[in-house]
């Protein structure tokens, strides 16, 4: 009979159990032991959890406190200079130093840099790695949690980063090729591989996700003297697990090389399941990825079972396996606690125990158990009816995207005629000053928030204290100086879920907890049906500002691609036509505050570049429509009407064209921390349009005072038209504390005014 495996669970907990400990132990409310024991319990949990829901093997090692890539980097002894003497105190403090840095007994170490797992919304810790670099196995965590899940009676595979993704999701500090560590790092895997086979482990998975990438020669060369020399080694058999993607171009190389299986993403590309069969080796077995673990809907018996049985047709059970697309760390745990869920939403979704629950259900139907034959058959006509529940489709919607006039996207006039009309009616003074919308959001606001939320603040007087600190943002604003004023945005929890609470087609869980990095989780809204909008969302509030000052107040919206991108989205629709659809709700929010007298308006659109594929050759399709729903968005305004975004990273070379295609009035960019330099995209790619590059580092307490502002700012008329100019922070300032606000506003205000008096 095929195995059910899996390559990764969810270690934060249900209720984020490890986060809590992780936090208490940070501040120092409980030592290292109590934090391990936290862990083990969690481990000891989840593996019970996947057993009782169906899995014959678990992964053992996927477990990690921080993330599994700097897991992978202690373990072999990459640990840069700084973080030595750390080290050499407790293991654990050194660990906790490379992944947030360390400010105690006289040590200030920056963390190494965050940057984000392929295209989910994970973050891993960039190894920082040097010419001449040695390795060494350093612990003995992936042989410990093998020998954990083994005394629990568990059939365990460890899982490991592998050699070559490694290297190349590591960054070198001095410029060299990572790759040329190659030979250097793979005697430790050898050495690890080793103990783990003398500790009984007879499969060891390695993860080797950058073979769904575009890889150049060295990189291919890198993976056959990777791989061949692991085989020349005693090792426990190896599996390589590709995910993500199609292996594509990259599939001849992963059958070439020398390990004994195989895994595959049939979820995001089932159509490469023939060439993989036509390709794989007889010696090989193949682990069929067939549910979705980066979302959270229940599979389609009648696209994964026709897959299977190929797959059973060609290898045999023997060497089939079935398991999620990838590590299921990308989904929440249980829908079992989504107690308050209408059930009839609950029915189409399965978080990670239900997505082994369903490999199980797979893997009988393979060996013709009847009763799996009628649960899959049940499956599918749950599906099929719930296709057709209320609030999935939405005739309207569906019609009006059909009927849309390609007019849409456009504004009625060029930018430059645009410019000119707004410059009468805005009245600015040249270099306008901004900020991106946000204000602080203080321990009050949140309280407020909180105890609305659980019915003890009325709706009177939340809305009173909302109203209050409006004012005092606006009254703020104009003390200060700034030209374009926002309300600042004190009713929103958060940027997607604020727009999501009041579109249809959305709905929020109560433990729908994913890792975005550390001990941070994030809660993504689920979009399970039609996108629309039943009545405006920000009228109110921008419409109050706009009555309370003289000067323009900008009105604030969450972009449609944004909105997408950090939501679990259906998987019924093509992702562009949901994106649409969000993108007409947004054009009637733009609509609605135009009549209103908001005559600016931004639409933030700071995920657009992360939602780029991960292959160069699927880029131009997502960028057109990802500019296409933009515009949807903010076409039908008048001329007069200035349309602002906002795109807070500092990465623009592959995504300019498309950037300068959204055809925004004005864009705010972050800056001031590569001090102006990624303007140069926008310089030489001749951006017409307004700019507005950030001048103040929100995401540090630090208050730069206003003549390292000014240098910034001449530094960007060096290369800017004044005309394009505008002044304002590199981010929404919801993180900061007011006293740093107003230090930093003053500052930048001040700036501005030096600035103009050199024109
Ligand atoms: N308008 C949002 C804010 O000011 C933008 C946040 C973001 O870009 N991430 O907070
Ligand atoms: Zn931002």
């Amino acid at each position: 009979m095929s195995l059910v495996t899996f390559s990764g669970f969810p270690r934060i907990g249900l209720k984020r159990e490890l986060k809590r400990a992780l936090e208490s132990h940070w501040r120092g409310a409980i030592g290292g032991e109590t934090l391990l024991d936290t862990a083990r319990l969690l481990r000891a949990r989840h593996w019970r959890l996947a057993v009782d829901a169906g899995a014959d093997v678990v992964p053992c090692n996927d477990f990690s406190l921080y993330d599994q890539v700097l897991d992978t980097a202690v373990l072999f002894d990459a640990i840069p200079a700084r973080y030595r003497p750390v080290f050499s105190g407790s293991a654990l403090d050194g660990y906790f130093a490379m992944a947030r840095g360390h400010k105690r007994d006289g040590h200030d170490l920056h963390a190494l840099e965050m940057t984000k797992w392929f295209d989910t919304n994970y973050h891993y810790l960039v190894p920082e790695l040097e010419a001449g670099q040695r390795f060494a196995l350093a612990c003995d965590k992936p042989l410990a949690e093998f020998i954990e899940a083994r005394e629990l009676g568990h059939r365990a595979r460890p899982v490991l980063l592998g050699p070559v993704s490694f290297l190349l999701l590591s960054k070198t500090v001095d410029g060299s090729d990572r790759l040329a560590l190659l030979d250097a790092l793979l005697p430790p895997y050898v050495e690890l591989l080793g103990q783990l086979a003398d500790a009984g482990a007879d499969w060891v998975q390695l993860d080797e996700p950058c073979l769904v990438l575009d890889l150049d020669n060295d990189d291919r060369a890198a993976y056959r003297r990777a791989y061949a020399a692991l085989a020349a080694a005693r090792t426990p058999r190896l599996l390589l697990a590709s995910y993500f993607g199609a292996l594509g171009d990259n599939l001849a190389l992963a059958v070439s090389l020398p390990v004994d299986g195989l895994h595959v993403d049939l979820v995001r590309a089932s159509e490469q399941l023939d060439a993989v069969l036509d390709a794989l080796p007889a010696s090989f077995i193949l682990s069929a990825g067939v549910v979705d673990g980066r979302n959270i809907w229940r599979s389609r018996p009648e696209r994964v079972l026709p897959l299977l049985r190929k797959a059973q047709a060609c290898l045999g059970d023997e060497r089939l396996w079935l398991a999620p697309s990838c590590s299921l760390q990308h989904v929440p745990i249980d829908l079992e606690a989504e107690t308050a869920l209408d059930p009839r939403r609950r029915a189409p979704m399965a978080f990670a125990r239900q997505k082994l629950e369903e490999l199980r259900v797979y893997a009988d139907a393979l060996a013709d158990l009847p009763e799996a034959h009628a649960a899959l058959a049940a499956q599918q006509a749950l599906l099929d009816t719930q296709a057709h529940a209320p609030g999935v489709v939405n005739a309207g919607v569906r019609n009006r995207l059909r009927t849309l006039s390609p007019q849409a996207t456009l504004r009625r006039s060029a930018y430059p005629t645009r410019r000119a009309t707004q410059s009468e009616t805005l009245v600015l003074p040249p270099l306008p000053t901004t900020t991106i919308g946000s204000f602080p959001q203080t321990d009050a606001l949140r309280r407020a928030r909180a105890d609305h939320r659980a019915g003890k603040l009325g709706d009177d007087a939340y809305d009173s204290l909302l109203k209050a600190e409006v004012e005092r943002v606006v009254r703020f604003q104009e003390h200060v100086g700034l030209d374009v004023l926002v309300h600042g945005e004190p009713e929103r929890n958060d940027m997607v879920e604020y727009f999501g609470e009041q579109l249809d087609g959305y709905l929020f869980t109560k433990l729908g907890w994913v890792q975005s990095y550390g001990s941070r989780c994030v809660k993504p809204p689920v979009i399970y049906g039609d996108i629309a909008r039943p009545a405006p969302m920000t009228v109110r509030w921008s419409g109050y500002a706009q009555s309370l000052t003289d000067k323009p107040v900008k009105g604030m919206l969450t972009g449609p691609v944004t909105m997408l991108q950090w939501s679990f989205v259906r998987d019924d629709l093509p992702r562009e036509t949901v994106c649409r659809q969000i993108a007409l709700a947004l054009r009637d929010e733009v609509h609605d505050l135009e009549a209103a007298g908001i005559g600016v308006i931004q639409i933030d659109e700071p995920a657009l570049r992360e939602g780029l594929p991960l292959r160069r050759a699927d880029w131009l399709a997502y960028l057109a429509w990802a500019v296409e729903c933009f515009r949807i968005a903010a076409g039908g305004v008048r001329d007069a009407t200035q349309i602002h975004t906002h795109m807070c990273y500092s990465e623009f070379n592959d995504i300019i064209e498309a950037v300068a295609a959204m055809d925004a009035d004005v864009i705010s960019i972050e800056t001031s921390r590569s001090r102006m330099e990624l303007l140069d995209t926008f310089v030489r790619f001749r951006y017409p349009n307004g700019i507005g590059p950030g001048v103040y580092d929100i995401h540090s307490p630090r208050v730069p005072d206003a003549a390292e502002m000014l240098d910034l700012l001449h530094r960007a008329l060096d290369v800017l038209q004044p005309e394009q100019l505008w002044i304002n922070p590199d981010c929404g300032l919801k993180t900061r504390g007011w006293p740093e606000v107003e230090l930093a506003l003053g500052h930048m205000v001040a700036s501005a005014r030096q600035l103009r008096r050199e024109l």
